[in-house]
């Protein structure tokens, strides 16, 4: 039968998502989830469960206090917390990324923290955008100056998952002045501990990815050790663009996720549900979507896994990543709202876990890249002048 399973996964890969399955069952069931995500609260209890299974360290050695394993296998556990509750798998995206950072080989002495990040005793956020720098991120404000053996950082930063739960949130800040007007110059990656007056985190409430912890973090005058910079002074972005096919190919799995579990939701309602006699699944009308949705969730998943498979063997897969984040995401946005059609009002209601795809699934077009930036890396890898 057709489902929305993944095939032809490797034995190991789906006994990790098992492994994943089996611990949101156990500390975030499909009601938990929904009711934290109406709360808005972060599940630290499921969070900490995950880590130690090993389950947020993939991707970092275990020499360095990581759990090893592979870019597909965070994918894999990407789209499962997805699947479940996908404010959570936010965190986890973002967690991996604070991750390449603490496994960065000029990470400095921040490193240290990588093990208890692994096992979610401790977290680490991620701060890039601010009010006035979103896609244009080379517009930020925030401002690190060297004095006396320490950074001192004036600026904010907004939208930062889970900066309320972190211990150190990597910054984003201007050291030095761009030079020959080029604005990626002078930008470097500090590693600021949360821990002092100097920053005031505050939380955002939005009406999709509830349960993410979304924060504006206020820096004035924090501080930092000045060796707590992440690689070289002034080329902050160089660390950051290392990662960023993953962090793109994790994003399009927590599409994936979203769209598997909506369109999973609405093919067990059409069996369900009655109309004129006969189950709504028996009408063309309902059918069609639900078939187109699950032939463009195929394809939307065997561009992930090409990407995948792409960065497992070193090729270049910035653009392949790119595509993968920009079909994932629209196709899901599609997904859920024939999945929330087929449900009628049901669809709506707050006990039905679809008007929390529904929500979610608006994110994924436009972070932690949007798609219009996506067209406009994609037509330039074609060939065609920039246009931004
Ligand atoms: C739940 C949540 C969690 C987040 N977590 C983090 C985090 O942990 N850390 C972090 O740093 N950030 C985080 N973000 C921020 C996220 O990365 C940004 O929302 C994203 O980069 C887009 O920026 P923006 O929202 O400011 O949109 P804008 O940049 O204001 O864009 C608005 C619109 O203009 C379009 N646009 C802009 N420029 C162009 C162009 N040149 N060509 C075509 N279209 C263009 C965009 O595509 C978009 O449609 C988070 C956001 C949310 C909502």
């Amino acid at each position: 039968m057709l489902t929305t399973q993944p095939s032809r996964e490797p034995a190991e890969r789906s006994a990790l998502r098992t492994v994943v399955r089996g611990i949101l069952d156990r500390h975030l069931p499909g009601p938990e989830a929904l009711e934290t995500d109406r709360r808005g609260t972060f599940s630290r209890v499921t969070w900490e469960a995950l880590g130690q299974a090993g389950l947020l360290g993939i991707g970092a050695d275990e020499a360095l206090g990581g759990s090893g394993g592979t870019v597909g296998d965070a994918v894999a556990v990407t789209e499962e917390v997805a699947r479940r509750l996908p404010s959570l798998a936010v965190d986890h995206v973002l967690t991996g990324m604070a991750m390449r950072m603490l496994t960065s080989p000029d990470c400095g002495a921040t490193s240290s923290l990588l093990p208890r990040v692994a096992t979610g005793e401790a977290i680490a956020s991620y701060g890039l955008s601010e009010p006035g720098a979103g896609t244009d991120l080379l517009a930020l404000r925030t401002r690190a100056e060297l004095r006396d053996g320490q950074w001192h950082l004036h600026g904010q930063k907004t939208w930062i998952s889970l900066a309320h739960e972190a211990e150190v949130v990597f910054v984003l800040a201007r050291t030095d002045p761009a030079t020959d007007g080029r604005r990626a110059r002078g930008l470097s990656l500090i590693a600021v501990p949360t821990d002092q007056p100097g920053v005031q985190v505050t939380r955002v409430h939005l009406a999709g990815m509830r349960a993410a912890g979304t924060c504006e973090v206020f820096l004035d005058d924090a501080v930092a050790p000045a060796e707590n910079l992440v690689g070289e002074r002034g080329k902050g972005l160089r660390i950051l663009s290392q990662a960023l096919d993953v962090e793109r190919v994790m994003a399009a799995a927590i599409s994936l996720g979203i769209g598997r579990a909506a369109l999973d939701l609405a093919l067990s309602y059409a069996h369900e549900r009655e109309a004129f006699g006969a189950p709504i699944g028996a009408l063309q009308a309902v059918q069609h979507p639900l078939a187109d949705s699950m032939a463009e969730f195929h394809a939307a998943r065997a561009l992930v896994d090409l990407s995948v498979r792409r960065i497992e063997e070193g090729e270049d897969a910035i653009a392949h990543a790119g595509m993968a984040k920009l079909v994932a995401s629209e196709t899901t946005a599609r997904i859920v709202d024939r999945s929330m059609r087929a449900m009628g009002a049901m669809g709506l209601a707050e006990e039905s876990a679809m008007q929390m795809y529904f929500r979610d699934a608006r994110l994924q077009l436009f972070s932690p890249i949007s798609n219009e930036m996506i067209r406009n890396l994609v037509a330039e890898d074609a060939g065609l002048p920039r246009s931004y």
